[in-house]
């Protein structure tokens, strides 16, 4: 009897978990460089009880995403980092601010946060850049990561005040299922401790204009949404250009990159301090100005202004980049003129070059679609009733030319039209679906 137990002892660390799911790894990095070369480097390790992201598809990703991450673990000893056992990706500000014009003058750095479960033995993380042109990586760093690490700092002790508003459409009162359904984090941003009652009316509000779009209205059940009320000193938020300057929860500013109406923030370690504690996956800042801006970043945050008549299209247009990779379908004649690259196929769903049709909506053309929603917009335009085919349009991804979309208009087009286009709702659908149940290969 002894002996049996003596060997299932034995046999336990050939079949460990590499992975525990009770404690998350927040790796912080700082990428920088200028316009032409560019660097990562590790800023601080820390851990926090407990993991709300995925249980499923850990060791592949949705969609290739600007960069990846990638932890390894040896598949036996004396062997390489050869298996992978977790995997993410993501895109970051910091390769948006690369094609600027300050970026050929000065280098910058930008801070980025990511979760993963925490790992039971030494891993190796690789973090990788891609190159818009070309889709080859462009910038690689790995260290290893040992979980007995003294230095990995614990966090989310003390955790913002939050509320969910959103348990999968059950009763607020049952157990969230955090390792079941997507998490969605909205935090307050410009709101006083006064301001708080209508932060919540706010989150209300983004939430019922998400689930007046499919296909979040009919997967809702996926998701809990919990309202992080995270105080700020002042009310309302930082416009540059005007030389206003606040002191805010996340620090977010408008004029980002010199433009008017891209708010940002770029406090990534300062807004993950915040949530350390609270179960999150995907995070959305509502901003208390009625100022008009935004921005969405996939996998990093959405953040946009809760009180320009624009909020409910323009919360659920900016939370389809940053929970969906989706790219932007509008498109300028001279601005961005080469963001796309004609042999090279994007990987965002929505848009293609034409390089690799086949991976894209091909599939779906032909087949007649209306806008799903009967609401009326922001600006009093009533939705579209025609039945419409999925094609090849020309214009998307800031280009009018080089680059086509798969309908006329879309939620990631304008902010009057009602609804996401079909090829939209079919990728929003499969990243739905990525995060919560088993993908074939
Ligand atoms: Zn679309």
């Amino acid at each position: 009897m002894l002996t049996i137990v003596a060997a299932i002892v034995a046999t336990i660390p050939m079949f460990a978990q590499p992975l525990d799911f009770s404690k998350t790894l927040r790796l912080n990095y700082i990428f920088s460089g200028t316009d032409k070369d560019q660097s990562i480097t590790l800023a601080e390790l820390c851990s926090i009880e407990g993991w709300a992201g995925k249980r499923v598809n850990l060791d592949k990703v949705p969609v290739r995403g600007n960069g990846q991450l990638t932890l390894s673990v040896r598949s036996a000893e004396g062997a390489d980092f050869d298996k992978v056992i977790y995997k993410t990706s993501f895109s970051t500000l910091f390769q948006e601010w690369q094609p600027t014009e300050e970026a050929t003058k000065l280098a910058k750095g930008f801070e980025n946060v990511f979760l993963a479960p925490m790992p039971s033995e030494e891993t190796l993380v690789t973090v990788e850049l891609f190159d818009f042109k070309d889709g080859h990586v462009s910038c690689s760093y790995s260290h290893v990561v040992d979980p007995k690490d003294i230095l990995i700092r614990p966090v989310g002790m003390n955790p913002a005040p939050y509320e969910w508003i959103w348990k999968g459409g059950e009763d607020l009162a049952s157990d969230p299922k955090s390792d079941e359904r997507i998490d969605v984090a909205i935090v307050a941003e410009g709101y006083t401790e006064a301001e708080m009652e209508t932060f919540m009316a706010d989150a209300k509000e983004a939430m019922a204009s998400l689930w007046a779009h499919e296909p979040f209205k009919s997967m809702s059940d996926r998701f809990n949404l919990v309202c992080v009320k995270s105080p700020s000193k002042d009310s309302g938020v930082s416009v540059p250009r005007e030389g206003l300057w606040k002191e805010t929860a996340v620090g977010s500013n408008f004029d980002s990159f010199y433009t008017e109406r891209y708010l940002t923030t770029l406090h990534l370690f300062q807004l993950h301090d915040l949530l350390a504690g609270i179960p999150y996956e995907h995070i959305v800042i509502l901003a208390n100005t009625d100022t008009y801006g935004g921005g969405g970043i996939y996998n990093s945050y959405t953040l946009t202004t809760a009180h320009h008549p624009g909020f409910r299209p323009v919360v659920v247009h900016e939370f389809g980049h940053s929970f969906a990779g989706l790219a932007d379908e509008y498109y300028y004649d001279d601005q961005y003129s080469e963001y796309y690259y004609p042999d090279v196929e994007p990987w965002e769903k929505n848009i293609t070059t034409m390089h690799d049709f086949d991976s894209k909506w091909r599939s779906l053309v032909g087949e007649k679609f209306r806008s799903d929603d009967t609401t009326i917009d922001w600006r009093g335009k009533k939705s579209i009733k025609e039945k419409i085919a999925v094609d090849l349009y020309e214009g998307g991804g800031y280009q009018s030319k080089g680059v086509w979309r798969g309908f006329p208009d879309c939620r990631m087009n304008t902010n009057s039209y009602p609804s996401f286009c079909p090829v939209c709702r079919e990728a929003i659908r499969y990243m739905i679906d990525f995060y919560t149940k088993e993908i074939a290969d």
